[in-house]
């Protein structure tokens, strides 16, 4: 956990995790903190799961970044990202904001495209 708060934090498009060259992840505290106060109904401790499962799909090679899209279904506003509106590895995620509207007393999970992809590149 890194304390502390990415250094391309603007103020509209926040940072909240990034999975570094397959080796490791790292989770913005203080910048999910915030994002967690702003909103009552939902604990810090499921946005940091919701960013931390994100993170995980990255280093398993989604969206196209590893593991083949089995069928196009990669955002094509944000790289590695899912274009499959609620799923895990939304940009929305990763990137502020909204990620309060997807975590709010459950953590995303993939979508069955993104599990496809995982499927067929060999996990499980
Ligand atoms: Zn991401
Ligand atoms: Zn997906």
């Amino acid at each position: 956990m890194a304390d502390g708060s990415n250094e391309n934090d603007e103020n509209n498009k926040v940072v909240l995790g990034s999975a570094f060259r397959n080796t490791s992840i790292v989770l913005y505290g203080k910048t999910i903190e915030n994002i967690a106060n702003n909103s009552a109904s939902t604990a810090k401790s499921d946005v940091e799961s919701a960013v931390l499962n994100h993170e995980l799909g990255h280093l398993f090679g989604l969206v196209d970044v590893g593991s083949p899209m089995q069928v196009d279904h990669e955002d094509p506003d944000s790289e590695a990202h899912c274009n499959v509106n609620g799923c895990l590895m939304t940009s929305n995620i990763e990137f502020g904001g909204s990620i309060i509207d997807m975590v709010d007393n459950n953590v995303p999970e993939l979508d069955d495209l993104c599990i496809n992809d995982l499927v067929a590149n060999g996990g499980r």
